[in-house]
């Protein structure tokens, strides 16, 4: 028999889990000498049940794994040695060479990237040192790499950014539409909820990928499409909806905007399945049975991810899918919806809080009301800021090998592995006169480029809270104390603020907590049309998370008193008060209040296989790795379950080129060029290949870096690439 060594758990702490946006609530267990020896999942949680992936299991194997920093390290040139140094220096260092280079070459010459890994009050404190002291412009997150075509399409669609939907619609839906999202690998405990309500309920369950991933191997209809061509399958299902007079018009005349002019475009003849088709690779009759089936199901839900959002149609692909749920009338009804699955742990966080496109609390630099408000709350010049948003990450490095900027922050963030086409971001890390990398892992590839170094703690080891996929807030406790002498990023933001009182002299709570009482109290200060603000978290408190295992706003202080806003008392949010589903009363915070058709007319400008490069590169994740492997690269069985990166391809086109299971062949874009294993297998097309991004030095060597026009996301998903024997 197999017999597993017992752990002596002396404690167990409340947590939730740093690695994706499924927001699972964890336990971890401490021994009597503090040290963490195990993780669980709480099964009191409504997001995971009890239940953990392979990441969430072994996550509190983190804490004293190979290449945690230990202390502050600098150098005057990053081919250089670094020298160990003290937290003082480092942080004086650094904010003299900030103003060094921003009095020289002017403010924006400075970006600062950060992550959708922080927690939320660092997050804010981070946005308030950069928009409130700093002062620059170009301040991203790598939320562009991920998420922003879902920020830009429902900002575009509703007013406001926010997934109007949550887990607990997969148990009211009657049909379920996945648009290049492969849970199973992506968001497994996710994977799990879906799974578990369609075997209660059997709902047809359609997916649309390139590719026979594991979620297409569980749907009803998998259509594969031709990749980066979503928004001709959903004119061409639109067109179907109209012509044949399946369209909610009730709905529709009632809470939409341009519905006239988006029937006119949808009925043109070109977007009718028989013409559709040979654009996007989906049989006619298939259109038209899933047209039919989505419109007549009663309720109907579309769930999506980077299928959709790394492309050059990213935003137009989300409004998009917004238009099918608003013409059918699945908009803030259970089971009814549109639902962004989001990738990293706190993506959710950095769009509500983190000013990196705006001010917080969805707030907008082009609006003055916004302005205002934030400068009267923080105590400056409203004139401090900026009157529209800087350049996003995918910009910022453009802006490098112009010289246009000078020097940057990174904070947790990885763009030597995680940007498109790495050979270019190369040259551009070389470039900088003075690069600051602030991760809790000093061997992370950026590193090499670095002037100095700023050791951060990891997650457990410093609190505050996440915001998940479905708007759920949840809590992070301090469980044991930093790793050697890291600091937790919200230390090292409000210390660094202190160097820059001279520019605006604000008050910087000195705890997460109080941190996210000044956001609870920003949350409820008015919108700009006369509604209530949905991202509303006044009736938050850190107990009150974590008696509940998260609550999912808008959680008013009027819900928080026991009297719901709309009387309702829906499963997801335990027993407290308040609406899991944002739009539920049809009012959207738009001028008048109505929700916007977007009109898509696709012009398609994707790299094409062509003789040179005849085959699609496609991307995408494993289950047992998180985004650039900094973390799950040092957890022992990670890598042991996927060790080395691989790319799958077609038995039949491997045999036309005469290639064998698991050789290694040279992958050639027109960006680079990657030696990789084959592993064959019918998960492909003939004409297609995939690799997974995890991996340095790998597939984002040939990625192509053509940017969505609306959200500034990279199409990672469509390029082409020739494959070459060696
Ligand atoms: Fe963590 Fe995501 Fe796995 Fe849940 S599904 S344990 S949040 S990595």
């Amino acid at each position: 028999p197999i017999v597993i060594p017992e752990k002596k758990v002396a404690e167990w702490k409340y947590t939730t889990c740093n690695y994706c946006s499924t927001g699972c609530s964890i336990e971890i267990g401490l021994d009597d000498t503090g040290k963490l020896v195990t993780s669980r999942g709480h099964a009191g949680a409504d997001v995971n049940r009890g239940k953990l992936c392979i990441k969430g299991l072994l996550e509190h194997e983190l804490f004293e794994s190979p290449g945690r920093g230990t202390q502050p390290l600098m150098r005057d040139k990053f081919h250089e040695e670094f020298k160990p140094t003290d937290w003082d220096t480092a942080m004086d260092t650094t904010a003299t060479k900030i103003k060094e280079i921003q009095d020289k070459y002017g403010r924006d010459s400075f970006a600062v990237v950060s992550t959708g890994q922080l927690l939320t009050e660092e997050f804010y404190t981070l946005g308030k040192l950069v928009r409130g002291q700093i002062g620059t412009n170009n301040y991203d997150g790598n939320t562009t790499l991920c998420m922003a075509s879902a920020v830009s399409g429902y900002k575009r669609s509703f007013g406001a950014d926010g997934a109007p939907g949550c887990y607990g619609d997969f148990e009211h839906t009657d049909c379920l539409m996945a648009f290049g999202s492969n849970l199973p690998e992506q968001h497994p405990i996710i994977y799990w909820r879906l799974k578990e309500a369609k075997e209660k309920r059997n709902f047809p369950l359609i997916v649309v990928d390139p590719r026979v991933t594991m979620l297409a191997q569980f749907a009803d209809i998998h259509l594969p499409i031709t990749p980066g061509t979503d928004c001709v399958l959903i004119n061409s299902m639109l067109h179907v909806m109209f012509k044949e007079g399946l369209e909610d018009r009730a709905y529709l005349e009632a809470h939409c905007n341009n519905l006239e002019e988006l029937e006119a475009l949808v009925t043109q003849d070109k977007w009718a399945p028989e013409h559709a088709q040979k654009e996007c690779g989906i049989d006619e009759d298939r259109i038209r049975t899933v047209a039919r089936l989505y419109a007549k199901a009663g309720t109907a839900m579309s769930i999506w991810t980077m299928g959709i959002n790394q492309s050059t149609h990213g935003s137009d692909g989300v409004a998009n899918i917004n238009n099918l749920n608003l013409c059918t009338g699945n908009i803030g009804k259970p089971g009814g919806t549109s639902l962004s699955i989001t990738g990293q742990c706190n993506a959710m966080g950095t769009r509500e809080w983190s000013s990196c496109s705006g001010l917080p609390g969805y707030r907008a630099l082009e609006n003055e009301n916004d302005r205002d408000t934030i400068a009267d709350f923080w105590k400056i010049d409203p004139e401090f800021f900026p009157k529209q948003r800087g350049l996003c990450q995918t910009d910022i490095f453009p802006a490098i090998e112009t010289g246009e900027i000078k020097g940057l922050w990174l904070v947790a963030t990885n763009p030597m592995t995680s940007m498109p086409n790495t050979p270019r971001i190369r040259k551009a890390m070389e470039k900088l006169e003075f690069l600051v990398v602030q991760d809790c892992y000093e061997d992370v590839e950026t590193n090499q480029y670095s002037h100095v170094y700023f050791p951060a703690s990891v997650w457990a080891e410093k609190e505050g809270c996440h915001t998940n996929t479905e708007r759920r807030v949840n809590l992070i406790r301090n469980a044991m104390p930093a790793y050697a002498d890291s600091k937790p990023d919200f230390w090292i933001f409000k210390e660094m603020a202190k160097r820059f009182t001279e520019r605006n002299d604000i008050h910087f709570p000195e705890t997460p907590e109080g941190a996210f009482e000044e956001m609870k109290e920003l949350s409820k200060l008015p919108g700009n049309y006369g509604q209530q603000r949905n991202l509303d978290i006044s009736g938050m408190s850190y107990d009150k998370i974590e008696a509940a295992r998260g609550i999912q706003w808008p959680y008013r202080e009027v819900d928080a008193e026991g009297n719901s806003t709309n009387g309702s008392k829906l499963k997801g949010q335990h027993d407290l008060k308040g609406d899991p589903r944002l739009y539920s009363d049809a009012i959207f915070p738009t001028p008048n209040g109505k929700a916007n058709l977007i009109l898509v007319d696709f012009v398609n400008n994707n790299e094409q296989p062509c003789d040179e490069y005849p085959f699609w590169l496609n991307s995408g994740r494993v289950v047992e790795h998180f985004h650039t492997r900094t973390r799950t690269g040092k957890i022992g069985n990670c890598n042991k379950f996927s060790p080395t990166p691989y790319m799958e391809m077609n038995p039949d086109a491997a045999e036309e080129l005469g290639i064998k299971h698991q050789e290694y062949v040279r992958l050639t874009s027109r960006r680079g060029d990657a030696v990789v294993m084959v592993q064959l297998t019918q998960r492909v097309a003939r004409n297609a290949v995939f690799i997974p991004f995890h991996f340095h030095d790998c597939v984002n060597r040939l990625t192509l870096g053509l940017l969505d026009p609306y959200s500034r996301q990279p199409a990672f998903k469509q390029c082409s690439a020739r494959i070459e024997k060696i």
